[in-house]
């Protein structure tokens, strides 16, 4: 039957930004790959170090990954460290997983924010 969950699952990866990255067929500088992630500069760096890593599975956001698989968040938050320690920034970065269009995210497909090299504040803005 057409119009089922299925469908709306493969339109959404069909028109997803990020599929497109980790499929290489929309490039971005890589950094960083393992089996279940991808990482890559933001395009629009907001800090000297703006990376973000995404798993390789379409998932919608850090809550439906929990949801659907953890071994792959774990693997993503690895990858968020490893980054950071190869940036040369290990010792003060931050993490931010934007969720809902309400708190800036605008692709949704499940990507960390891995940012540093310049002063964080707190609160965030
Ligand atoms: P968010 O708004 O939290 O969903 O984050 C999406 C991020 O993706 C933004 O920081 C954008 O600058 C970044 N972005 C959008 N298009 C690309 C691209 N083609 N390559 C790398 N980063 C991108």
């Amino acid at each position: 039957m057409a119009g089922g969950r299925a469908d709306d699952e493969e339109a959404a990866v069909a028109d997803c930004l990020f599929c497109g990255i980790v499929a290489k067929e929309i490039p971005a500088t890589v950094v960083g790959e393992t089996d279940l992630t991808l990482a890559f500069r933001d395009i629009n760096p907001q800090a000297p170090t703006h990376v973000l890593v995404t798993t390789k599975a379409h998932h919608e956001d850090v809550g439906s990954l929990a949801s659907a698989d953890a071994e792959a968040l774990a693997a993503l938050l690895r990858e968020c460290r490893r980054v950071a320690e190869a940036d040369g920034i290990g010792d003060a970065y931050r993490v931010v997983f934007n969720t809902g269009a309400g708190a800036g995210q605008s692709v949704f497909h499940v990507h960390a924010h891995v940012l540093g090299g310049r002063g964080l504040g707190w609160p965030p803005g």
